[in-house]
């Protein structure tokens, strides 16, 4: 009885301060959604620039809220105060949910796990944000495993409801509680999937844009798919757009990655669009050429 006693208490406990590694595209937005559900956040990035412009994204979904009517200038105002940037890893001492969102590189983000771990209280969770990279690989890099795993969340963060929390194979249940806890309170929702080649959402998204891209080598036009997807099959939108979403160099990488993980559903195809794109720099929304042109 008093062990199921310790367990819920465990489970429950609230994460009071969070830190963000990295403060790109998804730091920004993963800093931002927790100061907008009231926990405070360190945001920490080895680029006082990519710091402004985390902070500078963060007034601007804010900003769209207030022309809305459904953020106040006092909203505003606690919201912005609630992140803290900085560029020194010592502030992060108190954090007890760190969240690393850091370049897609598992060289650099082992580094920064190793370097987080020496910084933080024993009993803090460490997670991260990777899209790609095994939770297991990059667990070797710490010495408490247990604490550890995925926490990945989608783009862009305050708009995609979804989180998948990927368990390593040392992940502990308190850990997994207190990661699915912490999801709810940033008004995400939460599913525990196990560690493998594009945990759910990519192992069903990229064997689709394998198909896609197929047909388009095969002579589709590809605005007449994603028109046909929208329009008359009714999905919000089709896979070109969503690839310029994505970003070409992230839908590169990862189908690289797919492609080897399960060689038996999806090899990559020679003279891919995808990869034609990426290698003429034409990224997507990002730098507003992919599939499509953004003024
Ligand atoms: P990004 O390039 O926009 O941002 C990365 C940030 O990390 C940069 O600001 C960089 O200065 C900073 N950085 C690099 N080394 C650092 C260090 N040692 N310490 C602290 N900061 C450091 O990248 P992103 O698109 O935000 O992706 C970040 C992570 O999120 C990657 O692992 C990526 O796979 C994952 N992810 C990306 C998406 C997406 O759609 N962009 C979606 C889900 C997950």
């Amino acid at each position: 009885k008093s062990k199921g006693k310790k367990m819920a208490k465990a489970a429950t406990k609230e994460q009071k301060l969070s830190a963000v590694l990295g403060a790109g595209i998804m730091g920004g937005g993963i800093a931002y959604q927790s100061a907008v559900k009231g926990t405070p956040v360190i945001m920490k990035d080895i680029n006082r620039e990519a710091l402004d412009l985390g902070l500078k994204e963060a007034a601007k979904i804010l900003g769209k809220g207030m022309q809305k009517g459904k953020v106040d200038a006092t909203k505003m105002a606690t919201t912005l105060n609630a992140i803290t940037p900085t560029l020194d890893y010592n502030t992060l001492k108190d954090a007890d949910l760190v969240i690393e969102a850091v370049v897609e590189n598992p060289k650099v983000k082992a580094s920064v796990l190793k370097e987080t771990e020496q910084t933080v209280a024993d009993d803090a969770i460490i997670c991260s944000n990777t899209s790609t990279i095994s939770i297991d690989t990059l667990a070797q890099s710490l010495d408490k495993p247990e604490r550890f795993c995925g926490m990945h969340f989608f783009n862009p963060v305050h708009r995609m409801p979804l989180v998948e929390i990927i368990r390593g194979e040392k992940t502990s249940d308190d850990t997994i509680n207190a990661v699915v806890a912490a999801t709810l309170k940033m008004g995400k929702t939460p599913i525990v999937v196990n560690d493998c080649p594009g945990f759910l959402v990519n192992r069903v998204l990229f064997p689709y844009f394998a198909g896609f891209s197929k047909l388009v080598l095969d002579g589709a036009d590809f605005a007449q798919v994603d028109k046909v997807m929208e329009k008359i099959f009714g999905w919000p939108m089709g896979p070109a757009y969503l690839l310029d979403v994505v970003g070409m160099d992230t839908a590169n990488h990862a189908s690289d990655v797919m492609a080897e993980g399960f060689p038996e559903r999806m090899s990559k195809l020679t003279n891919d669009p995808v990869t034609l794109m990426y290698n003429d720099e034409r990224y997507g929304q990002k730098n507003g050429k992919g599939f499509y042109e953004y003024g």
